[in-house]
């Protein structure tokens, strides 16, 4: 099956000499809805930068849908829409006319270019905005227009870097809700996110590079079940001063008093409910501490800063 990205060997040296992509390959299927996570600095925009024909690589293949980009990248170009961090776009322009110049470049006409914006503008909640210079509309709008004008060429691969970074939650969930939408219409969408949830919510395959090296690439599921451990919060009334002393339990206090508890993968919780039924406080609640994704993101990351630090130190 076609791969709607497939890096194979990719380098980066830059100009200054920094080691930004080691020996990075990829596969991205057609149809999924990929992450690519990593700490800042990682590489993850140098890889983009380069699947966006932006960045000049130093080594190494990089195909769209089977178009090489060292000899198709015109074809392989139609294939791509890419939504960078920055807002990019002229922001005198108004808002429609920004989507029908892009579609120019394409060599889509206007009138084609205009029902397709329509389409775009009011799936994202712009149609009302679209006679109006861009520089009037909010951040979480300009946003907004970046993603319609990336798709305005209808690309079979959407690629998307840290599109909900400063965005508030209720406008993130409407984002994510329209990103899963035109994946489930087969749009292959990648993105590169620090929100581990984000990657938890929406996608299916995900790679995880620190360093400019790819650390992790595997179906989400298969890596939430390396976690080994998981750590609880449990909110309890009263709220505690002290950590409980539970046998065969590891028990912290949380600011505001409620107990953390770390425990390995698969373990009954309920001999915790057990040891605690004869205390005079109740639990009121539990939550995870933070993402599932985020606790392996992090035992991950810094296990491989644990190995550098110990190379730099031979
Ligand atoms: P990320 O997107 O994961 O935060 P980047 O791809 O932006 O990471 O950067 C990877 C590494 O390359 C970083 O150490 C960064 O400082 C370095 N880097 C990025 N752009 C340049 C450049 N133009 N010249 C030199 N070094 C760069």
């Amino acid at each position: 099956m076609t791969n709607a990205l497939e890096i194979v060997s990719l380098n980066k040296t830059y100009d200054n000499g920094h080691v930004a992509l080691k020996d990075v390959s990829l596969n991205v299927k057609k149809g999924d809805f990929f992450a690519l996570l990593g700490p800042n600095g990682a590489g993850k925009s140098t890889t983009l930068g380069i699947v966006s024909s932006l960045v000049n690589k130093t080594s190494g293949t990089v195909k769209i849908f089977d178009y090489d980009l060292d000899r198709e990248l015109e074809k392989a170009k139609t294939c791509l829409g890419v939504v960078p961090q920055e807002v990019n776009f002229n922001q005198f322009e108004k808002v429609e006319h920004i989507l029908v110049t892009q579609a120019g470049y394409y060599g889509i006409p206007a009138s084609e270019a205009k029902q397709t914006a329509e389409v775009y503008l009011k799936a994202l909640g712009l149609w009302e905005k679209r006679n109006e210079p861009a520089r009037m509309l909010s951040g979480g709008m300009k946003r907004r227009v970046m993603i319609a004008r990336a798709l305005i060429h209808k690309p079979k691969l959407l690629i998307l870097d840290e599109p909900t970074a400063g965005v508030d939650i209720e406008l993130r969930r409407s984002m994510w809700k329209f990103l899963q939408e035109i994946n489930d219409a087969g749009t292959t969408i990648i993105l590169t996110t620090h929100y581990l949830e984000e990657a938890e919510e929406l996608c299916r395959n995900i790679a995880i590079i620190d360093k400019g090296e790819i650390l992790e690439n595997s179906p989400k599921h298969e890596l939430l079940s390396k976690l080994t451990k998981q750590t609880y919060v449990f909110e309890t009334t009263p709220p505690l001063s002290k950590a409980p002393e539970l046998d065969g339990y590891d028990t912290a206090l949380t600011y505001d008093g409620a107990i953390e508890l770390t425990v390995e993968q698969g373990r009954d919780l309920g001999t915790f409910f057990d040891a605690v039924k004869d205390e005079d406080w109740k639990v009121l609640g539990i939550r995870n501490k933070s993402n599932r994704l985020e606790e392996l993101f992090l035992s991950l990351v810094s296990s491989s800063q644990d190995l550098n630090s110990k190379e730099q130190t031979k």
